[in-house]
This record gives C-alpha cells, structure tokens and sequence, in this order.
C-alpha cells in the first residue's frame, strides 16, 4: 500500500482502518521523520481497536500500555530517546517479552533503531513529509 493523506484526519483514518483489522501478536514498525504523522497514525490505530482513552506520545517514558477488549493490550512504543544500546533497554522495558504474544499489538515509532531486534515478522509502514499537510504512508504488507 502507498497512500497520500492531505490531512491529519485522513491518517487518523487509515490508522483506523488497519487498527479494526488487528488480531492481536501484530508488531508494527514505524519510520518516518519527526512530524511525519505516526503518533497521528496510531491515534487512529487505537480507535479501530476501539481503544476510547486518548493516545499520547510515550517519547518521555518510551512505553505507554492500553487495555483493548479480550484481555489484549496495545502497547505504544517510541524509541526516539535512546540511543545506545538499544538492546538492553527494549529488554529492561520488558517488550522483548510482549511482543509477539498474540494478546499484544506492539505499534513501535523510530523503529528503525531497532531494527535488528525487531521481530522479523514486524509489518514496517514508512511515513514521509511531503509538505506542510501531505504525507506519504507507504507499507509492503497492508
Ligand atoms: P510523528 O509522531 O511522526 O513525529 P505526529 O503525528 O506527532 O508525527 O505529528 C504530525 C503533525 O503533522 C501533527 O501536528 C499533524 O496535525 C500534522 N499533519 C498535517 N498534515 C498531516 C497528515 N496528512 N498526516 C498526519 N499529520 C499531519
Ligand atoms: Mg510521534
């Protein structure tokens, strides 16, 4: 899939589209610049798991983790902090034991950092700037 949205609303909505289609062992990988439109993405993503909290971006503690119904959980990941070792923080943080479990979605931004402790089976979505409100959302998977 290759998308142009011309809004935030639009992605919120394609989000959306692809959050009612989640199962649930799912990990998400996203990558794309500072004001792309991930944590627009996964604000949509939450409301098709039909997550009703607001969904804020976890860049200050990395991890933010929502109930979704059938004793699932959406976790939120931004790695945009670390820096070093990834690793070993992605293991203290306890996802490398999360993610996977068919309970969990595991939606990660700047996932390119991790990109070799991301599960191989990661669907990974890019996210360009176009201008100041297109973006390119581009995924060989969905
Ligand atoms: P990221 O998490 O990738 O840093 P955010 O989703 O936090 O990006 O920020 C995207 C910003 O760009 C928001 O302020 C949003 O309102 C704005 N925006 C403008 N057009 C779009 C669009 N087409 N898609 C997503 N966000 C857009
Ligand atoms: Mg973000």
């Amino acid at each position: 899939m290759e998308k142009i949205t011309i809004n935030a609303r639009e992605t919120q909505s394609l989000g959306r589209e692809i959050g009612a289609k989640l199962k649930g062992g799912e990990v998400l990988a996203l990558q794309g610049d500072l004001g792309a439109g991930k944590t627009t993405f996964i604000q949509g993503l939450a409301k098709g798991l039909g997550i009703k909290k607001t969904i804020v971006s976890p860049t200050f503690i990395i991890v933010r983790r929502y109930p979704v119904s059938g004793r699932r959980h959406l976790y939120h990941v931004d790695l945009y902090r670390l820096e070093e070792e990834i690793g070993k923080e992605l293991e203290n943080l306890g996802l490398t034991d999360e993610w996977g479990r068919k309970e969990n979605i595991v939606v990660i931004e700047w996932a390119d950092k991790a990109r070799n402790e991301i599960p191989k089976s990661a669907i990974w979505i890019e996210f360009e700037y176009v201008d100041e409100h297109k973006r390119k959302i581009k995924t060989d998977i969905i």
